[in-house]
């Protein structure tokens, strides 16, 4: 936030020694109901998602989004809870947990709290996160046949995204379970609830995830500025709705992708 000169806070804490706490990825059986949890740790860094084999096996998303988030000094610091909190609204990994269905543990003084993503990212550069709480991990349920993917066009290798869209495709009897979609930098919602009510209960084809992409699409509040004209981010926002989709009902059928 300060390099980029949206904040000069009068008092900065630096919370870098609590990443030895808050550093971690991790796969727990240990939930309320027995379903696999992912958990990730706020102050686990860019580089530590990218390299991660279990995130690479299970949530392909995260993957494919830190090759393609800032550059390597970023990535180096950069936490996934000092991104999710920036709230940017061209942040990838905002759009990332919206279409796992992320739920984000956020700590404060006396209590901790859960809150989904709808409820934890409030719109560009507002989250749920009050003034004596911190963001201190994002948890992701793996059941059933998951499949997930990113993809981004930027300008320039590195660069915030002209338009990106994650998707999520949870199979089960043939049928889709559970859908998630959501689009970075086209002013959308945090997801695409009316792409997602298309899919869920569906059987995969590729005319219902063509639909629920230009659905996804249509719903769009894209602004035209450097990055390009409103109706191009448009245009970029479904077609990477559509790749994103198919690229994840592949990897849920446990097909090349
Ligand atoms: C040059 C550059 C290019 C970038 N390109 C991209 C890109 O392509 N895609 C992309 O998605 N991102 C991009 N970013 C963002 C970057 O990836 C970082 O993730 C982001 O800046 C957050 O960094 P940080 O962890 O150091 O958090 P900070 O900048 O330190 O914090 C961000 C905000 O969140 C608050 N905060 C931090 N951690 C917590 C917590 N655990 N709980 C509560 N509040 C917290 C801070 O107080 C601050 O208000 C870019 C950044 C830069 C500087």
């Amino acid at each position: 936030m300060m390099k980029l000169r949206l904040a000069t806070p009068a008092h900065v804490i630096d919370i870098d020694p609590l990443a030895r706490e808050l550093g971690y990825i991790e796969l727990t059986g240990d939930t309320a109901d027995g379903t696999p949890e992912l958990r990730i740790g706020a102050m686990t860094r860019h580089r530590e998602l990218l390299e991660s084999r279990l995130l690479a096996e299970q949530l392909t998303i995260f993957s494919d989004a830190e090759r393609v988030i800032a550059d390597p000094v970023v990535r180096n610091r950069g936490t996934i809870g000092g991104a999710l909190c920036q709230a940017d609204p061209s942040e990838d990994l905002t759009a990332v947990c919206a279409a796992v269905g992320a739920r984000m543990v956020i700590r404060g003084l006396d209590a901790t709290r859960v809150l989904a993503m709808p409820e934890f990212h409030l719109g560009p550069y507002r989250t749920a996160v009050g003034p004596a709480e911190m963001l201190v991990e994002i948890r992701i349920a793996l059941s059933g046949r998951l499949g997930s993917a990113y993809e981004k066009v930027d300008r320039r290798a590195g660069d915030w995204a002209v338009a990106a869209a994650g998707a999520a495709l949870q199979i089960a009897a043939g049928r889709i379970e559970r859908a998630g979609i959501a689009l970075a930098a086209v002013g959308s919602d945090i997801a695409s609830t009316e792409a997602e009510q298309l899919l869920a209960g569906e059987r995969p084809s590729d005319a219902l995830l063509s639909a629920a992409a230009r659905t996804a699409a249509e719903h769009t509040r894209p602004v035209t500025d450097q990055r390009g004209s409103a109706e191009y981010k448009r245009h970029v926002a479904g077609v990477l709705a559509e790749r994103a989709l198919r690229r994840a009902l592949s990897r849920a059928l446990g097909e090349p992708a």
